[in-house]
């Protein structure tokens, strides 16, 4: 036992909201005393911490001070803090709120962990669907108010992704494997054609240099198809690999969730489809985003793309020759031949 006098607790802490965060709860309890929450931690004994990365996974001392000041238990200010997402996962943990809940809105003070994860799009409090600036670009992908079939997918590749980052996925290919796949460029920037719908921020209307912009073309415009129909051109070009999760909108998030459960469900064919929409530059990079693949799984890719280029006289151009031009019209075909994958009413 030391001789230092015990720490005394504070008259009055508030009780997180379900779900919150730690570094939300603390700034609610700094607002009480009037004080900031560098301020707070101070007194605390937590001099020179943050907020932000205390509650990516507390201390047995930080905790401890923490609980004999506020007088909650160290497993509730545990269960504050992300300390389940893996410390290579922990890069994609915003320290704002990404997307919205309605119904949160309503005591914006209160932050939750939901909002903070690139891969949740609903709210696990109110169970409302995360809103983001692009909300009516999302209501255009899910028409009619009846998304259920890309809904589910998308829980589904976000249960994967959230399995991902608490370490708790052994399966193949893995989520950065499948991420680096989506993300790559399989064929070469081109303007938007003439077919695509130049979906611009109010801020762009009207901007013909920005209309006529080439414009990344990536694996995931070919898994979800319906993505590359409603997605902004500005939202398309998009990072490599894991670094999209950070930074894309709900929107490229939720397509990205969906492509991620449809590679599981059929990676074979998607990765071949995405091989025959390609051109010639882009086919090297798709390649080479499937060398990390098992090889068995690469094998059946490549079973599936001869067959797929055994149907069509684009197909039939053989390997290593320009198929510029003609693709596209592939690309158009093998979108037509995914409709199957649609939810009804969703266009
Ligand atoms: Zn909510």
């Amino acid at each position: 036992m030391s001789g230092r006098p015990p720490i005394k607790r504070w008259p009055v802490a508030p009780r997180p909201a379900p779900g919150e965060r730690l570094s939300s709860w603390l700034a609610r309890l700094a607002s009480l005393y009037e004080t900031t929450t560098s301020g707070l931690l101070d007194h605390c004994g937590l001099a020179g911490k943050r907020a932000t990365t205390l509650e990516r996974g507390l201390q047995d001392t930080e905790s401890l001070l923490l609980a004999a000041r506020t007088g909650l238990t160290p497993a509730a200010l545990d269960a504050m803090t992300f300390r389940e997402i893996a410390p290579y996962a922990q890069f994609l943990i915003s320290t704002k709120t990404r997307f919205l809940c309605p119904e949160c809105g309503a005591s914006p003070a209160i932050r939750r962990k939901d909002a903070a994860l690139p891969w949740s799009f609903w709210c696990s409090t109110h169970e409302n669907r995360l809103r983001s600036p692009a909300r009516r670009i999302l209501r255009a992908l899910l028409p009619g108010g009846t998304p259920d079939l890309l809904d589910r997918l998308a829980r589904r590749g976000s249960a994967r992704l959230g399995a991902w980052a608490e370490d708790r996925d052994d399966s193949l290919p893995s989520v950065p494997d499948l991420v680096q796949f989506l993300t790559i460029r399989h064929r070469r920037m081109a303007p938007p054609s003439l077919d695509e719908p130049p979906v611009l921020p109010q801020s762009a209307q009207g901007d013909n240099q920005v209309i006529q912009r080439p414009v990344a073309r990536q694996a995931l415009l070919v898994v979800v198809p319906e993505y590359d129909r409603v997605a902004p051109l500005l939202d398309k070009p998009a990072s490599p690999a894991l670094t999209e999760l950070a930074r894309g909108s709900i929107l490229r998030n939720y397509a990205l969730a969906i492509a991620i459960a449809r590679l599981a469900d059929d990676p074979a064919a998607h990765a071949a489809r995405v091989i025959a929409a390609s051109d010639a530059e882009g086919e090297a990079r798709v390649h080479e985003a499937l060398r990390p693949w098992p090889s068995a799984l690469r094998r059946q890719v490549y079973t599936h793309l001869q067959r797929l280029r055994a149907a069509g006289p684009v197909l039939s151009a053989g390997a290593g020759t320009s198929r510029r031009g003609s693709s596209e019209a592939l690309s158009y075909k093998l979108r037509s031949a995914q409709s199957h994958n649609r939810a009804p009413g969703v266009s």
